[in-house]
């Protein structure tokens, strides 16, 4: 029913409008809208459509139709400059039936806590409502095939539980229609086509979008695919999740089912009514599975303080995450470095799947299949772990790190409504689609392909790389502050002590000597410095060679340490020049130590080198002393030890300190 904006003139009518107006075609044509349909409903029209597509809500109206009231369904929608109003003869509903039902729909809804039974008792509840023979929930994989997974039905109407269909089946373009419309009803498959009249809209070319509404003929292939699986009437309505279709309510009578429009709207409402518990079944089971990931998380966390390598935290959380995850093997391989539990490849083959996983795809998600044998990967696949969970560890960009969860392969048994190819077919050199013909069973042995994975479980593994990589970079944090330390340590004794002879340095001794004068002045403690050097060492070492010479220094620092008490230090002073700082005795009392010293290095046996010897120089603290004018006494009396004839101990001259 055609009109203008303004709704001036009724442009096409379907042939049939006299059965429901009781107005010839020729006559309706003639008239406007308004006298057509009365101006009270145009009035009701205009007021509830706005300035929308389509009808919010369907409305019911009553209109005299040769003398007998009659109750209408009124639906109203746009197509391009027209506006299409469907009527609908309304035999009065029985609203008490349709009330009473859809409120025991909703008290069953409520108390069913899982989703293959709500989806079967929809399926008992649409039976009932519609009286068609075969009630199935009918739910889409990734490539489009469908699978009925609940069903209702009433003999003679064969089963067609857990049978699939083809995507090609239910194409692309109607499962848009879907989208646009949610409700197909047929309720008489055979039914011949009631055309338009005119057939085309004089005023606009353009055919008329029909698909908004419920009052349209099925198409001629359609006709015949329902005819082929000996089906007379359907109703289908479709399911969305999240505005994505997921699967349809589709109902079959093996002949002519007449549906009215209220029954109609009360399947649909049945179906609406469903769908939110089925969305809240499913989250729950989500939220189960994200809740003992996020348990197994912690779990990890907790041992964060542990410091364990991420390769020990898969071999000791390994298992839990098998079972949370249905796999039958986990692998973390980094870095070239694998551990795993349970099945899954051997090494050489999991390091190859990371290699080309790290080059092939994306580093911020995970990768899945259920069939390795179909992928790139095919040459590493494992007997028949055939599916393939792997998330990459969000670190080092050029060393990925990956995740990997197997599955086992499980063959499947596929009923298919028919062979799905019998559905393209050539002709004249061109593939073209024909309704199918055999709807009779026929059986697909799936093979090479694991159950499949799960968004929540590609998340749930996903968030377990994250903290395995948290792990991984707080393990690496710790190795490298450990070696930090380690070489930190060799830096600070680089720094004070004596690479060949490991006595204190120089820089070190002058810090100990310092020290001990600040004790001196502030506490008068005494101390004294004895400095020392081998005795004809030049001639020593061109005799014996350097690295002799090396070994001597080396032999007689073992040897002094020994005879040093723990409050002396030994250190080197530079070349073959050595000093000890005494503490708690002055330059008198130091004498007896240098002369030990002096023996003990005359007395250390050198084998075929013969012996070495020191001459020592002593200089007591005096107060007011600094460092260098101490040393400067040590190094005078040892200039003298050197003059009157070497081997010996001289004191500081009492001169000295005043120089
Ligand atoms: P004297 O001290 O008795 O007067 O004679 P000397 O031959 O020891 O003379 P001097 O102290 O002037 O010479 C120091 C020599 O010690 C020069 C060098 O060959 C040697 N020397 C210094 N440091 C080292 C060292 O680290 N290793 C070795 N092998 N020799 C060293
Ligand atoms: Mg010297
Ligand atoms: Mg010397």
């Amino acid at each position: 029913m055609p009109g203008q904006p303004r709704w001036r003139q009724v442009r096409q009518v379907s042939a049939n409008l006299e059965e429901t107006l009781g107005i010839g075609v020729a006559e309706a044509l003639c008239h406007s809208p308004r006298e057509l349909l009365g101006e009270r409903l145009c009035d009701r029209l205009q007021a509830a459509l706005g300035d929308r597509e389509r009808l919010p809500a369907a409305l019911t109206t009553r209109i005299r139709v040769k003398g007998r009231e009659r109750h209408l369904h009124v639906v109203a929608y746009r197509s391009g400059s027209r506006l299409v109003v469907e009527l609908e003869p309304l035999a009065r509903p029985d609203e008490r039936r349709l009330l009473a039902l859809v409120n025991e729909w909703l008290v069953q809804v409520g108390e069913i806590d899982d989703e293959e039974r709500l989806l079967q008792a929809l399926t008992r509840m649409v039976q009932r409502l519609t009286g068609h023979e075969r009630v199935m929930v009918y739910r889409f994989d990734e490539q489009w095939n469908g699978r009925v997974t609940a069903e209702h039905r009433l003999p003679p109407a064969e089963s067609f539980l857990g049978h699939h269909f083809p995507a090609s089946d239910i194409p692309a373009q109607v499962r848009r229609l879907y989208d646009i419309n949610r409700v197909r009803s047929i309720p008489d498959a055979a039914a011949a086509p009631i055309p338009l009249v005119p057939a085309t809209d004089p005023h606009d070319p353009a055919p008329l979008d029909l698909s908004r509404g419920a009052l349209r003929a099925v198409s001629p292939i359609h006709q015949e695919y329902l005819r082929n699986m000996g089906v007379g009437a359907s109703l289908s309505i479709a399911m969305h999740d999240e505005g994505r279709l997921w699967g349809l309510l589709a109902c079959h009578g093996l002949g002519p089912t007449p549906l009215s429009a209220a029954d109609r709207d009360a399947a649909r409402a049945l179906v609406q009514i469903a769908l939110p518990r089925l969305m809240l079944i499913r989250a729950r089971a989500e939220a189960r599975l994200l809740q003992s990931i996020h348990d197994s998380r912690d779990l990890l966390a907790g041992e964060r303080g542990l410091l364990l390598d991420p390769g020990e935290m898969v071999t000791r959380h390994g298992q839990q995450w098998l079972d949370l995850l249905r796999a039958a093997g986990v692998a973390l391989v980094q870095e070239g470095h694998v551990h795993g539990v349970g099945r899954h490849p051997d090494e050489r083959r999991l390091r190859a799947m990371a290699t080309w996983l790290g080059r092939h795809q994306r580093h911020d998600m995970p990768w899945a299949t259920q069939a390795l044998g179909e992928t790139p990967l095919a040459e590493w696949q494992d007997g028949d772990l055939c599916g393939l969970l792997a998330a990459p560890l969000p670190t080092d960009e050029r060393r990925p790190a990956w995740l990997m969860l197997f599955r086992h392969e499980q063959r499947e048994a596929r009923r298919w409504a028919g062979k799905p190819e019998d559905v393209p077919m050539e002709r004249d050199g061109r593939l073209i689609m024909t309704p199918r013909r055999s709807f009779a069973q026929w059986q697909e042995e799936v093979a090479g392909r694991s159950p499949a994975w799960g968004a929540m479980e590609r998340r749930a593994a996903g968030d377990l790389a994250e903290d395995l990589a948290v792990l991984a970079s707080g393990h690496q944090i710790h190795r490298l502050n450990v070696q930090l330390s380690q070489v930190n340590e060799q830096l600070q004794s680089l720094a004070f002590s004596d690479s060949l002879t490991g006595s204190w340095n120089r820089y070190r001794m002058e810090q100990a000597i310092d020290a001990a004068l600040n004790a001196a002045e502030r506490y008068g403690h005494p101390c004294a410095v004895l400095l020392f050097d081998v005795d004809h060492f030049k001639q020593f070492n061109d005799t014996h060679g350097h690295e002799a010479g090396d070994r001597v220094l080396v032999e007689i620092t073992r040897a002094l340490q020994t005879t040093l008490r723990e409050s002396d230090i030994l250190g080197r002073w530079g070349g073959e020049e050595f000093m000890v700082l005494a503490s708690h005795c002055d330059g008198q009392g130091a004498l007896p130590l240098a002369e030990r010293l002096r023996r003990c290095v005359e007395g250390v046996e050198l084998g075929k080198l013969g012996r070495v010897t020191i001459s020592i120089g002593v200089a007591g603290w005096h107060p007011g002393d600094t460092r260098k004018r101490l040393v400067a006494r040590a190094d005078e009396a040892m200039y003298r030890a050197k003059q009157n004839g070497r081997n010996r101990v001289e004191q500081a001259a009492e001169s000295a300190a005043q120089a």
